[in-house]
């Protein structure tokens, strides 16, 4: 088997690994980068929009997997949305040089000061607030849409209705920024370049438009010179050596899932950044397989950050609508944090099917009242979830609350259309915790019982934040490594 040694190596390459490559390439370290999916601007490959989905569009599978509509056969091919499922939820993952970047809604949130403090009760509130929130949203490019375009733009139809109800169901509505050029969203409106958003492009990859991380923090990593990117190499398992070092196992795959190259890697140090459910299967099946000495807490403290979703249909679907066509950036939300009974954030979603569904859909964000565990099953290799329905009960009234007093008042039923009963519950895009800051790792991101190994990605949130993730993990990323740097630990 081919060696390869590097002084530091990070799995995965989404948020909090683009943060720690950027940061330590920076800092003069070279860094080698693995990640299980494909480098896609390097291929070439374009990404499919929801309503024609290629091969591009799903990790290794004959059919689509988004949450609703799946009609197409596929050629197996390591594409870009990837599903794992578990019995009570369904967790949908990016795979390729970005990770979630190269999926996700953009949504950029800033999460609410008060709730951040309680989540991370000994993190200095202020200095996130004056410095690492405001320093990633400009790494990240984040931007708002412009007032007018957003009145006057046909494809916002969805949002503008969804507002207007909202208000009239006496719920207060707030503008959401996001990673998406809205300059280039306006230029695609007006025909003067090639269309993205405006094209159903999303959950698939955007061809255009996107500040993806692979246009911002990992752009930046390389132009150092420092980083090297390894992609179609999924790590399968870590050993931990006598002097402390580590070995990891990694198969190279080619775009249809076959491997091509068993190989070994050894490090001095080692980032583990495959996301909340890469990282936690990495570290427990590396236990079961090697005796990869793992600390009690790691697996605790997971949750779905709330993920909850909900619809609703008008009666006469002529009489309302949100529009047959259908930016898929979402710009509006309803915030009705500051309820006490119903405390949940709801993104006014868009639903791009190429014709007027009637349809309004909405991910709520609630708090986690009952957090779950991830463990794993040494018998099957499996990893397994401990969650159930009694860990979205409240999550449904809220959604039950909110469905009930947006129909009063505007009329409408809960959507069957989309969801049994009106409710997806094991709908989960933001899976956090299970490698908890402080609780499995030390205040930043050293994991306990280790030397020369660390954590940084959504693993590090207990469960919940409040609002869409990676503003968050990237800054308690940059929070991390930024420390851990100065602390010599990568001398
Ligand atoms: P990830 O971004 O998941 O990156 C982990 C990377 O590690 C992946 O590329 C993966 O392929 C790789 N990897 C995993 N295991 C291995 C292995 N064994 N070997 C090699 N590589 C490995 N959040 C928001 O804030 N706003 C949104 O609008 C939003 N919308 C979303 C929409 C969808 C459809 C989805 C799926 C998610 C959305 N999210 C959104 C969530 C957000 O994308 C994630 O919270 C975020 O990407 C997590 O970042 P991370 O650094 O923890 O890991």
């Amino acid at each position: 088997k081919e060696i390869t040694e590097a002084p530091i190596i990070i799995i995965g390459s989404g948020y909090g690994g683009a943060v720690s490559a950027l940061r330590l390439c920076e800092a003069g370290k070279k860094v080698i980068m693995l990640e299980m999916g494909l480098n896609w601007e390097k291929s070439g490959i374009p990404y499919s929009n929801l309503l024609k989905p290629g091969k591009s569009s799903a990790w290794l599978r004959k059919k689509t997997i988004a949450p609703f509509m799946n009609l197409f056969s596929l050629t197996p091919f390591t594409g870009i949305l990837d599903r794992l499922e578990f019995d009570h939820i369904n967790i949908w993952v990016g795979r390729g040089v970005g990770g979630g970047s190269l999926v996700n809604g953009g949504m950029a949130v800033t999460p609410k000061e008060s709730y951040f403090k309680e989540v991370f009760p000994s993190l200095d509130t202020e200095k996130f607030y004056n410095h690492y929130f405001p320093l990633v949203r400009e790494e990240l490019k984040v931007n708002v849409i412009d007032e007018q375009f957003l009145k006057d733009c046909p494809y916002y139809k969805f949002t503008r209705v969804g507002e207007e109800e909202a208000h009239k169901a006496g719920f207060k509505t707030m503008r959401v920024p996001n990673v998406y050029d809205f300059k280039y969203m306006e230029k695609e409106f007006r025909n003067e370049v090639p269309r993205s958003a405006l094209n159903t492009e999303v959950i698939y990859g955007n061809n255009h438009g996107k500040n993806s991380l692979d246009k911002t923090y990992l752009k930046k990593a390389m132009e150092t010179g420092n980083l090297e990117i390894l992609d179609l190499h999924k790590v399968e398992h870590i050993k931990l050596n006598n002097d402390k070092s580590y070995t990891l196992n990694a198969q190279q795959i080619d775009t249809s899932g076959n491997v091509i190259a068993d190989k070994i890697f050894h490090c001095k140090k080692l980032i583990l950044a495959a996301g909340t459910m890469g990282t936690l299967q990495l570290l427990l099946q590396s236990n079961a397989i090697n005796d990869f000495p793992i600390h009690e807490n790691i697996g605790k403290n997971w949750g779905n950050n709330g993920n909850f979703m909900t619809g609703r249909n008008w009666v006469k679907p002529l009489s309302g609508g949100t529009g047959t066509k259908q930016s898929t950036i979402p710009v509006g939300g309803i915030d009705n944090w500051e309820d006490q009974e119903h405390t949940f954030f709801t993104e006014i979603a868009p639903l791009p099917m190429g014709m007027d569904v009637a349809t309004a859909l909405y991910l709520l964000i609630n708090r986690v009242d009952k957090k779950g565990e991830v463990t794993y099953d040494k018998v099957n290799h499996l990893l397994k979830l401990n969650w159930d329905e009694s860990n979205t009960v409240k999550m449904r009234e809220n959604a039950k609350y909110f469905v009930r007093k947006m129909n009063k008042a505007n009329g409408g039923t809960r959507s069957h259309f989309l969801f049994n009963n009106g409710f997806g519950a094991d709908i989960c895009y933001h899976p956090l915790g299970g490698c908890v800051l402080g609780e499995a790792t030390n205040e930043f991101g050293k994991l306990k019982d280790h030397d020369n190994l660390y954590v940084l990605d959504g693993s590090l949130i207990p469960g919940t934040i409040g609002v869409n993730p990676f503003v968050t993990i990237t800054a308690i990323s940059e929070y991390c490594i930024e420390n851990l740097i100065k602390q010599n630990e990568f001398a």
